[in-house]
């Protein structure tokens, strides 16, 4: 086989066969095959496209391009959530213990990244002394013993997608639906669970901008994990504003915590127990929705979602009591509160220079090497559809720095737009994909 005749049978339009598509794959990681070659078919892929054949084997040899996490000393169904993530998503603190206590194992990888806050890993560790420096053996055991665990990517998983999304980066095919939905795929085949509930996000703050476009994204992963084998839904979820209220990461551990106690904000909430419910019916513990709901309701009102949080909290070397007194975790020496400028309804938030807001105060990472301040962050008050008086206040602002924090402050009030007339309330759940 030779790379040229590959470039060129996808340049006319013609479809690749798995063995192509493994030779490919599995030629670019070991480096035979050279960039100029890989970026010249992905500018192919990028024109001509992938049926869902091709789509799933690029998945497949990406998966197998790296290390495999083998769960199977785990007893159970093990149910894996991915978010494409936005701003103010801290839905993985406040879900993994809710099913968790539902009896569903929970075996997650997370990473760190760049962002506007840190990743779930950064934000668990608000909690001193919490560690995801755990090795597989431990993980294992920790999910067999209290049902949830989470562990940082230490495994070469998936190279062959690293030097791929390099790539594509630098030759402006990052945006391509089967590119996209098989470097996400890949990455949790290779993680090893045996069903998958997706978050595909929509809106300003999110990858996907439009709906079509988020629910085509979803379309294409659920097709690659079931035809892996692997049972997969997808939920596509708004936004367009910020997710719940906080913003920053011990911040936004906050927030998880009240939302256990039956306390959070309502988009937040409804996220949880909808993305839970799947998966609990993915995991086989309920057999529809009513009874899913049910479920995830018994465990905030009898605190044993919290009590779940707290003991994997403490399994991973933090202090528990930090889960029942948040007033512990650590704080930011300034916060003021940001009044409004302008009076009426809240038209527009754009939800991506609110997540500027927060890498500005310190919150997220700018390059790997960025330290992030746990502290710093955001808490809105007012959301889409609200109605204000000028002088009212629409957040409070967390910050360690008075000039960073005037710099956030000036973004942040320029990210809302108002207008005289009542506000039209959107659906936040735009729609389920099951097969
Ligand atoms: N996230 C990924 O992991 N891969 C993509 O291609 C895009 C977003």
């Amino acid at each position: 086989m030779r790379m040229y005749d590959l470039i060129m049978k996808k340049r006319n339009g013609e479809n690749l066969s798995a063995d192509e598509i493994s030779f490919m794959i599995e030629g670019y990681t070991k480096n035979e095959i050279p960039d100029y070659q890989m970026s010249a078919i992905l500018m192919a892929i990028y024109f001509q496209g992938m049926n869902d054949e091709e789509t799933l084997a690029l998945t497949m040899a990406m998966a197998n391009s790296g290390d495999m996490l083998d769960l199977s000393a785990i007893k159970g169904i093990k149910v894996d959530k991915h978010s494409t993530g936005g701003v103010g998503d801290k839905t993985s603190l406040a879900l993994t213990p809710m099913v968790a206590a539902c009896g569903i194992k929970v075996a997650k990888m997370s990473g760190r990244g760049l962002g506007h806050t840190g990743g779930t890993i950064d934000k668990l560790e608000s909690f001193p002394g919490f560690s995801t420096g755990i090795t597989t053996n431990q993980f294992m055991e920790q999910v067999n013993r209290i049902g949830v665990a989470i562990m940082g990517q230490t495994m070469d998983m998936a190279p062959a997608d690293k030097k791929l999304y390099a790539l594509r980066d630098v030759t402006a095919t990052v945006d391509n639906m089967s590119l996209i939905a098989s470097s996400i795929m890949s990455k949790k085949l290779a993680s090893g669970a045996d069903a998958i509930v997706l978050d595909v996000k929509t809106g300003s703050g999110a990858f996907m901008k439009n709906e079509k476009d988020a629910f085509a994204l979803a379309k294409e992963m659920v097709s690659i994990g079931n035809g892996a084998g692997r049972n997969t839904i997808a939920v596509i979820s708004d936004m367009d504003q910020p997710l719940g209220n906080a913003i920053g990461n011990s911040l936004e551990v906050i927030e998880a915590v009240e939302t256990l106690k039956g306390r959070g904000p309502e988009d937040f909430q409804l996220l949880v127990f909808t993305l839970g419910a799947y998966m609990l019916i993915a995991g086989g513990k309920a057999k529809d929705m009513a009874e899913a709901d049910k479920m995830l309701h018994q465990v905030i009102a009898d605190g044993s979602a919290l009590n779940k949080f707290a003991d994997f909290i403490e399994a991973q070397g933090g202090d528990r009591d930090y889960v029942y007194n948040t007033d512990k975790l650590v704080k930011a020496d300034i916060s003021e509160e940001i009044l409004s400028t302008k009076g009426g309804y809240i038209s527009h938030i754009a939800c991506d220079e609110i997540g500027i807001c927060s890498l500005i105060l310190g919150g997220g990472r700018e390059t790997k090497e960025s330290r992030i301040d746990l502290a710093v962050g955001l808490v809105l008050h007012k959301k889409k559809g609200d109605f204000v008086e000028i002088g009212e206040s629409l957040a409070t602002i967390h910050a360690n720095d008075k000039e960073k924090l005037n710099a956030a402050k000036e973004r942040f009030l320029n990210a809302y737009e108002f207008t005289a007339e009542a506000v039209i309330e959107e659906p936040f759940i735009k729609g389920v994909l099951i097969n």
